[in-house]
């Protein structure tokens, strides 16, 4: 009989895609699907720390996963994702030893890096698909977990990337939507890599073109068909605060995807800091690259962004806005907000009230700030904004944005 496997997420997109490498892993290994905790042989638990309420989650499933570990002493849990990779990455040990000790009826704590890229992630969407091109991040605000749990950005090879959607383009995928902490700087350690040198004249061509020599004779992409080098391409310097910041390629990726001619490409979560003009241009040019961006703001005031360790102003973020609006003029944003970041005064809070109302988000994913492990704020400054403050914020934006346009698309 073949072994069973039942894999529960918590969290974000890029834990779901991850989710969906784990099944491809398991099914190589002739593995098969469980209905549910109770007759799989392996249960793996994909975890997240964006806030408290979900490592305590985890660590109730794994609580009442105690009962079936007692009747069935060969059933394996596996926990991996976000809480695994940051005790993995605590040199001390002893964010490991606290887990560890919390969940004794964990058989294995897996980093989800052993996964890796090698295997094609097994889909159960047939018309749209979460393809990650980085993992991890490097801009460390202050807030943030990720660059402990996930580490600092690496980019998955570009040519990886591009067969992946022709796989997916071939299958009748639709929808695509590229994943990574901050899409825009995307690239920016493979060029450090590379030698690179700009060739404009080989880029992939479109299947649709019919006058394209190489897709005359099939209707499908090939592998093959990937000429395009990234050794070639010249890197797009991203300029903020008058001084070039990273050097990027996702504009060019953009591009080549948009161009393999899906109904929609979508791309989240971009660094309103690392958002290029090249970007702009090529949202503007491919009619089925999404109007709808996720551009994160956090908050409206300069001295919370600063604490935040986010690298503009209001003023930086509404130019920008602006501009894109100005090539885009269909464009729509969508963004998060923390409520209740340390020190935050009414003041504060209300700047951010007059940003949203300038900008006029489609929606916005409001979060109450709770401190996270090994964050600076965490570190060195105090969650000092009451907790029914925080609430009272959380709702004056909602009704403000979520509500009214729930009220609205009625
Ligand atoms: S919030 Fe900041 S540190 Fe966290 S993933 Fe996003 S860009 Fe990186």
């Amino acid at each position: 009989m073949k072994l069973r496997y039942f894999i529960k997420t918590f969290g974000c997109q890029q834990n779901k895609a991850d989710s969906e490498r784990i099944v491809a892993s398991f099914e190589a290994r002739g593995m098969i699907s469980a209905k549910g905790y109770n007759d799989a042989n392996y249960i793996v638990i994909n975890t997240c720390m964006v806030r408290q309420s979900a490592e305590d989650r985890v660590y109730g499933l794994v609580r009442n996963l105690s009962k079936l570990k007692n009747e069935n002493s060969k059933l394996k849990i596996i926990v991996t994702g976000c809480m695994v990779g940051l005790a993995l990455r605590d040199k001390t040990g002893k964010l490991l030893k606290i887990l560890k000790e919390r969940m004794p009826e964990v058989d294995e704590f897996m980093p989800i890096e052993e996964v890796g890229f090698d295997f094609a992630p097994l889909r159960t969407d047939k018309t749209h698909a979460w393809i990650p091109i980085s993992n991890g991040c490097n801009n460390f605000c202050s807030y943030c977990v990720v660059p402990f749990t996930r580490g600092r950005e690496i980019s998955r090879p570009f040519e990886d990337i591009i067969k992946e959607a022709i796989g997916l383009k071939n299958k009748g995928y639709k929808e695509i939507t590229l994943l990574g902490q901050n899409v825009n700087s995307y690239g920016a350690d493979l060029i450090k890599n590379s030698k690179f040198e700009y060739r404009n004249s080989k880029q992939i061509q479109n299947p649709n073109d019919q006058n394209s020599k190489r897709f005359k004779n099939s209707n499908l992409f090939q592998a093959s068909d990937l000429e395009f080098q990234i050794s070639k391409l010249k890197p797009i310097y991203v300029k903020h605060l008058g001084r070039y910041r990273i050097p990027t390629l996702f504009p060019y990726l953009l591009e080549e995807i948009a161009k393999l001619g899906f109904e929609k490409v979508d791309f989240i979560s971009s660094n309103p800091w690392d958002f290029s003009d090249e970007l702009i241009e090529v949202i503007a040019k491919y009619k089925n690259i999404t109007r709808t961006i996720h551009l994160p703001v956090q908050s409206g005031d300069d001295n919370v962004l600063k604490r935040m360790n986010r690298w503009y102003t209001a003023k930086e973020y509404l130019k920008l806005i602006e501009k894109i609006r100005k090539k885009i003029p269909e464009v729509k944003f969508t963004t998060d907000i923390i409520v209740g970041f340390c020190g935050e005064t009414d003041k504060e809070f209300q700047n951010t009230v007059n940003l949203c109302k300038k900008v006029g988000f489609e929606k916005t994913y409001i979060a109450m700030y709770s401190p996270r492990p090994m964050a600076a704020a965490t570190k060195v400054m105090k969650d000092d904004v009451p907790y029914e403050v925080k609430k009272k914020r959380w709702k004056i934006l909602e009704d403000l944005i979520n509500k009214k346009n729930k009220l609205l698309n009625y």
